[in-house]
């Protein structure tokens, strides 16, 4: 496990936090999680942090700062900004951030945040702006930390188009990349967008296969580039996990890292949390116990005393879904139960449905997204399965850690730099973990962590330690802030040279 590293310097920093999803304002995925927390530990850190996101329908409340006219193309568009705060608060002490929302009614007051025809010119005119507010905010940050490939045009725009101006010239870039999968590509026409020639579309520069790519900007042009877990940091510079980027992110890896999403220790709490059946802290196993009785109640399975593996998960293949498909027989042939929530795509509905009318006493499917019934398969579970093809980071194995269920999980992306195998000998470890992408190594995963749930002393050990460890913001935001240091003496560095 890695241990709480204090930063190597003592100073802080102005920070501007950009992405195109912030919870709990706008939220698709993992990454409004990230955009939504980090901010706050910063500014518990002593940081100086503010927050842009669009203003998609539905968020309201807001107060209106200024308004300015953002070229896309020729075509001269209107970006109005307007505020509101995330509160950060650490035991009595309480920080307002910050949160500027780009609004302009013909690219964001839409139904849904993503998904439309012009994609790209929703943010090319959003990468614009958010320089643009920099200014009329009057606010020179040290650091732009860029989220995506939605924003990645800004750090491109902000060296090519704003670099001569003294405002800018300080302002250092990170970019985290939250998921390589989704990139932004678009045709060749779609540079005129971000006012550029023909001479950026090389494969050097934005051309990526016949399209010009918006991660590609942002991967180019920004000091400092992130990911998700160290892992997948190494991950996705190999061909077969770098979705056609990783000889770029090669050239780059000296400037490439990973940092370990945190989870919300105030959110996910077992002694506070209103959504389980009963609140218990470490060492009251009895309290967990009673959530397993209800959560097998409420779920249809015998209240028996054996152990229950929870699921909650995206029914998608990176998720491990076609493992689990093929070694369904074998996991149901052991002394167990399974409770799985999940949606997504519908061969794997089907497959997690039929199991459990298949072996009703022992598997229970429930289909659909229901974040209370998630918090209490959490609690009420003693083991958490998340067989991963390749998992970024992964949240579901640190919330599983908090409420002392002991994760299972393959070694791969954040996955493998959280959770280590249990070693019985020497009783170290907080989870059990295979290699091999194969039902075999998944069963057999399965069957050492049931042999030892089954020698209750040392299991009691293990949830006990799992909840004790430290997963929140504040130990991943003091890694960034090395980072935001690094990127800015880059930056001094490029600048003087
Ligand atoms: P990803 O972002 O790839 O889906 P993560 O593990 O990073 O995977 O995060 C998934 C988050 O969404 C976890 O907090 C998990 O509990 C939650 N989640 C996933 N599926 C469901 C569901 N069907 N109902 C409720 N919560 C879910």
């Amino acid at each position: 496990m890695e241990t709480y590293r204090k930063p190597e310097f003592d100073d802080t920093f102005k920070v501007v936090i950009a992405s195109p999803e912030v919870a709990p304002f706008a939220k698709t995925g993992g990454l409004a999680d990230v955009t939504g927390s980090l901010p706050k530990a910063l500014a518990m850190l002593g940081n100086d942090v503010r927050v842009i996101l669009p203003r998609y329908r539905g968020i309201t409340g807001l107060s209106t700062v200024t308004d300015f006219p953002v070229w896309v193309g020729w075509r001269k568009a209107t970006a109005i900004v307007r505020q509101s705060f995330i509160r950060a608060k650490l035991d009595d002490a309480e920080k307002l951030v910050p949160v500027y929302f780009i609004d302009n009614y013909q690219y964001f007051d839409r139904d849904h945040l993503y998904g439309y025809f012009d994609e790209s010119e929703r943010f090319a005119f959003f990468s614009r702006a958010i320089l643009e507010t920099l200014k009329a905010i009057d606010f020179a940050p040290d650091i732009l930390h860029l989220n995506d490939w939605q924003t990645g045009p800004a750090a491109l725009l902000l060296k090519e188009q704003y670099g001569d101006d003294p405002f800018y010239r300080g302002i250092a870039t990170v970019f985290t990349i939250h998921n390589l999968q989704y990139q932004g590509n678009f045709p060749k026409e779609c540079l005129r967008l971000l006012g550029l020639g023909d001479e950026f579309f090389i494969p050097e520069l934005l051309e990526f296969y016949g399209n010009m790519s918006f991660m590609k900007a942002g991967i180019l042009y920004s000091d400092i580039i992130t990911t998700v877990s160290k892992t997948y940091a190494k991950e996705m510079q190999t061909p077969e996990m770098g979705h056609g980027m990783d000889g770029l992110l090669r050239k780059r890896s000296a400037d490439v890292f990973g940092i370990v999403n945190g989870i919300n220790y105030h959110e996910f709490n077992p002694e506070t949390d209103p959504r389980i059946y009963k609140n218990y802290g470490t060492g009251d196993l009895a309290g967990k116990r009673q959530n397993k009785y209800e959560l097998q109640k409420e779920v249809g399975l015998p209240t028996a005393d054996v152990p229950v593996i929870g699921i909650v998960s995206r029914l998608v293949p990176q998720k491990g879904f076609d493992l689990i498909d093929e070694a369904l027989d074998q996991i149901v042939s052991l002394n167990l139960q399974l409770v799985i929530l999940g949606k997504g795509e519908e061969k794997y509905e089907e497959m997690v449905r039929s199991a459990a009318e298949r072996f009703p006493e022992k598997v229970a499917t429930i289909i659909g997204f229901n974040a209370v019934l998630a918090q209490r398969i959490y609690a009420g579970s003693d083991m958490f399965l998340m067989p991963s093809l390749f998992e970024p980071c992964g949240l579901g194995q640190l919330i599983s850690l908090r409420y002392g269920t002991i994760p299972i999980v393959r070694e791969t992306g954040g996955l493998k730099d959280t959770i280590h195998d249990y070693e019985p000998e020497r009783g170290i470890g907080n989870g059990f973990s295979f290699r091999e992408y194969t039902a075999q190594a998944l069963v057999d995963a399965i069957k050492r962590a049931l042999a030892i749930y089954r020698d209750r002393t040392r299991w009691e050990k293990l949830v006990n330690s799992a909840m004790e460890s430290d997963f929140s913001w504040n130990k991943s935001a003091v890694e960034y802030m090395a980072l935001y240091a690094l990127a800015r003496n880059r930056h001094k560095a490029l600048a003087i040279a």
